[in-house]
């Protein structure tokens, strides 16, 4: 990978010269939050590495879409419709995020509208962010990040180091070289190991992920289940946040005189309990606690076809479940209460 340097005061412009590739997007604030929003004016940008309420898999797996609209006997998709984006500012937690959903939409039943979305957005990642109460990427090992970007912007204070992670990463690059420098020495090299290791000290959570597979494969039994259950409102806030939940259903909604319509693509949460209604009123997770058991099987345990974890320790779920149910509470629980805060 080619790694570059970059003045601090030249991010503005190269972000501007980015246009070309797409429309420009990026954290901005919101109240009290940070959302990925459309550039129009630079001064709403916020330049340093945020955590977004909602993580950037809402630009590539949207909480709503047409798939394709239809009039008697034909239909046309709406795949020509997906605009070209260029995504400043995802931190490497969700970048992890987009590999896991890379693979599941990838792999073995590639799926046109995620792909097509992935191949016309140009992620470029930065960091060092600071953790927010409940970050966990250091014990995800999320914290860094060698791939699933374009380009990639560590911001060390005085200067970005720029990792460039693709061909369009590269031609991006191409369009302003003036603003990149090659030259890459000692001094580059000391100022990341100084950044990072202070961004590692202000870690205040940890989990010990080299043991919380096994946890969970001799916990099924466990009364934390249903302890959790009992405390759920299946609100589905926790899988609205997750980088990594991608559940969808999909809908006709056909015009009254059932002509023309939409066939439409919404986000789904396997909380609920119509998630696992079957034809005849069968349900095969019934309670709550058994599709809690479900998620964090899948963040803790194993996911999808590579069969890891699926959690990224965005902490997303910290800030947002009302009743205090989390990757990190629900490993509290099934450890007895003896999980500790602490570094990682
Ligand atoms: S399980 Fe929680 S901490 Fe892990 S990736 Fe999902 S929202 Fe983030
Ligand atoms: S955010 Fe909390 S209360 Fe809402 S569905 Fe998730 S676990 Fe249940």
């Amino acid at each position: 990978m080619r790694v570059l340097w970059m003045k601090k005061e030249d991010l503005r412009e190269f972000l501007e010269s980015s246009k070309q590739f797409g429309e420009l997007w990026g954290p901005v604030q919101k109240g009290e939050v940070y959302v990925y929003d459309k550039i129009d004016d630079f001064s709403r940008l916020i330049l340093e590495p945020k955590r977004t309420l909602l993580p950037v898999k809402k630009l590539i797996h949207p909480p709503e879409f047409n798939i394709l609209r239809y009039e008697g006997e034909t239909y046309k998709t709406e795949l020509e419709n997906i605009p070209r984006r260029v995504v400043y500012g995802v931190p490497p937690c969700d970048i992890h995020g987009l590999l896991i959903l890379d693979d599941l939409f990838r792999r073995y039943y590639p799926d046109p509208y995620y792909i097509t979305r992935r191949e016309r957005t140009a992620i470029l990642g930065v960091s060092f962010c600071t953790p927010t109460e409940g970050c966990l990427c250091k014990s995800m090992g999320t914290d860094v990040v060698q791939e699933g970007f374009d380009l990639f912007f560590s911001d060390l204070k005085d200067f970005y180091l720029v990792w460039v992670g693709s061909s369009l990463g590269d031609d991006m690059v191409k369009v302003r070289p003036d603003l990149f420098n090659n030259n890459i020495t000692r001094k580059h090299l000391d100022k990341f190991m100084e950044c990072k290791k202070e961004r590692d000290e202000k870690f205040t959570k940890s989990i010990d992920m080299t043991v919380i597979p096994d946890i969970m494969e001799l916990s099924y039994d466990s009364p934390v289940w249903e302890e959790i259950g009992e405390r759920c409102l299946e609100c589905g806030a926790c899988t609205m946040v997750c980088p990594t939940c991608n559940c969808y259903n999909v809908v006709d909604e056909p015009s009254i005189s059932g002509f023309t319509g939409e066939r439409r693509r919404y986000w789904d949460c396997c909380i609920f309990t119509e998630y696992s209604l079957v034809a005849g009123g069968d349900n095969f997770r019934a309670t709550r606690a058994d599709r809690l058991k479900l998620w964090y099987t899948h963040k803790l345990k194993s996911f999808g076809y590579s069969g890891k974890p699926a959690c990224v320790g965005c902490g997303r779920c910290i800030d947002t479940c009302p009743v205090d149910i989390n990757v990190l509470s629900v490993v509290r629980g099934l450890l007895g209460g003896k999980e500790k805060e602490g570094k990682s």
